[in-house]
């Protein structure tokens, strides 16, 4: 199997960082990071969503139900595409739209019906149920992307909360936590310091400094 791409999680909620699998998605030719169901389980594992047992049993039972597989990937860039609709509006300090928010209340149901409450060290903690029967769930990664996308929307009172990278190409999305609401790219040693290159290149070449 090839190596698995290096995620980035750089959004502050893992819903933001579904939404950015999708690379460059305004520059007409946008990079999709999530071609194959083992893409996206290396993207749940690396995000700390599920256990590498998980990660052996999802791969195995994908093997046994690709045509599930297949539907739950697609589901995947389904919401994917939904929370980035839904947080790109709030960036622009617009609510969602009226199909949006039903298809993300539509979500829900099948999310959350797998939480359980279950005995941690320090009380009782909530969890997943990870599958019916014996059988992982194939679509268990999702469900967290669900919930957070759900929290954090409830949690978005003041637009301005979640931002889109300001870099030209790159179009990431992310909860902007700094103190006076500050930050303009997803990440400042990457688009950051593109963006200042740039700006540096065009000064020079007008003979400024
Ligand atoms: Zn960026």
């Amino acid at each position: 199997m090839a190596e698995a791409h290096a995620f980035r999680f750089l959004g502050g909620a893992i819903c933001l960082d579904l939404a950015n699998t999708l690379s460059e998605r305004w520059s007409g030719t946008p990079i999709e990071r999530l071609e194959r169901y083992s893409d996206l389980v290396a993207w749940a594992r690396q995000g700390q969503l599920i256990s590498d047992r998980q990660v052996r049993e999802l791969l195995r039972e994908a093997e046994l139900r690709p045509g599930e597989a297949a539907k739950v990937l697609a589901g995947a860039r389904e919401l994917r595409e939904l929370v980035y609709r839904i947080f790109e509006a709030m960036a622009g300090g617009r609510p969602p739209t009226r199909t949006d928010l039903e298809a993300l209340n539509g979500w829900l149901p099948r999310a959350l019906a797998h939480l359980q409450l279950a005995r941690s060290d320090e009380g009782f903690a909530w969890s997943w149920r990870e599958g019916e029967g014996g059988r992982p769930a194939l679509d268990c990664m999702i469900w967290p992307a669900v919930r957070s996308a759900a929290e954090l929307l409830a949690a978005t009172a003041t637009p301005g909360q979640v931002r889109v990278c300001q870099a030209d190409d790159c179009a990431w999305i992310f909860l902007d936590t700094s103190r006076n609401h500050s930050r303009r790219w997803c990440e400042m040693s990457n688009c950051g310091n593109r963006a200042k290159a740039r700006r540096f290149y065009r000064r020079q070449q007008k003979g400024e400094r």
